[in-house]
């Protein structure tokens, strides 16, 4: 009987690895590096998906095609610490694996999951303090109290900083830290033909949720637009995201994300009026209709990002009103 394959060539000596994840983008895109013949490096992963049996049966059934057991890799690199990128990251690591990440994502994500019970609570603060129901609050413990479950956390994280050469699979590969989707997020571009791991940097089908959170840089919608230049900056031929298909145009979609953004700002902007509203109100009138309990908290998010770059550019104006923030013209 012949069995799809669960993973295939994207550029030389790079093969995607599509992961069934429980989220609306169905599938995270795990990469996996094979050294040249007669190079004296390991097999690399960049990226993992989070822990379920499909996901496990995926990625685990995609390395055996390679003769690849999690023991076999060299390293574990991770572009960022959001669960569908990081949750196999303690699994793998116990099977003797090396992970890697950005020092700045050590220190500013990989901690969402060790400090666990400290970041719940900063959370449940902070989402509070920007107008966010209680009614909602109580789906949303639950929500994560499930995400945590399937999140390994690694043990002894590894890091590198931004700009080194990392010599990983025979090859070499730059470190672009881009800051906005996550502080720490860190892409890899191999110099030698411009192909360019790029994590949730840029997406095909979809703008990647920039969103503000309780353990986040502020204003992390002005991070991701210079971000989105610095990538265009690189002069990279070909994108491996870390959902949907490579992308060959990159200059073509940082200008769509950027107009997309320049857009929202300015619709969210007309919704302001001269009475205080929550960034939760808000978010409810840029993101109509009905969602499920972690859209709508992007959406949340993704709003206070919005709302918080509009502030700091003098077209919004923040007022707290008995401890929550309001924001209006
Ligand atoms: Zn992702």
């Amino acid at each position: 009987m012949h069995q799809a394959r669960l993973s295939h060539p994207v550029a030389p000596g790079i093969f995607a690895i599509p992961i069934p994840i429980p989220y609306p983008f169905r599938y995270v895109n795990v990469y996996l590096l094979l050294p040249p013949p007669l190079s004296t490096g390991g097999p690399v992963l960049v990226d993992c998906a989070l822990d379920t049996p499909e996901a496990r049966a995926a990625l685990e059934g995609a390395l055996r095609e390679h003769g690849l057991g999690y023991g076999d890799l060299e390293a574990l690199l991770l572009t960022h610490h959001h669960p569908d990128h990081y949750g196999l990251a303690g699994l793998i690591e116990q099977a003797g694996v090396s992970v890697y990440m950005l020092d700045i994502e050590e220190e500013r994500g990989h901690i969402f999951w060790t400090q666990a019970e400290a970041m719940n609570q900063a959370g449940m603060a902070f989402f509070r303090r920007h107008g966010v129901t209680d009614e909602y609050l109580a789906g949303l413990e639950k929500e994560l109290a499930l995400t945590r479950s399937r999140v390994h956390p690694v043990r002894n994280p590894r890091t590198f900083p931004d700009g080194v050469v990392l010599e990983w699979a025979g090859t070499r590969l730059r470190v672009v830290w881009v800051p906005g989707h996550a502080d720490g997020q860190a892409m890899f571009l191999r110099e030698e033909d411009g192909v360019l791991l790029a994590g949730d940097q840029i997406l095909e089908k979809i703008s990647p949720n920039i969103g503000r959170w309780a353990y986040a840089y502020p204003n992390p919608l002005a991070h991701y637009l210079a971000s989105l230049e610095k990538t265009r900056g690189l002069g990279a031929r070909l994108a491996l995201p870390g959902h949907y298909r490579p992308i060959a145009d990159i200059p073509g979609r940082v200008a769509e994300l950027r107009a997309h953004h320049q857009e929202r700002l300015a619709f969210l902007e007309g919704l302001l009026s001269p009475e205080p509203q929550t960034a939760w109100q808000l978010s409810l009138a840029l993101f109509p209709g009905e969602l499920s309990l972690a859209q709508r908290r992007f959406a949340w998010a993704e709003t206070l990002a919005h709302l918080e770059y509009l502030v700091e550019a003098g077209r919004a104006v923040p007022v707290e009103l008995e401890g929550i923030l309001h924001y209006r013209r």
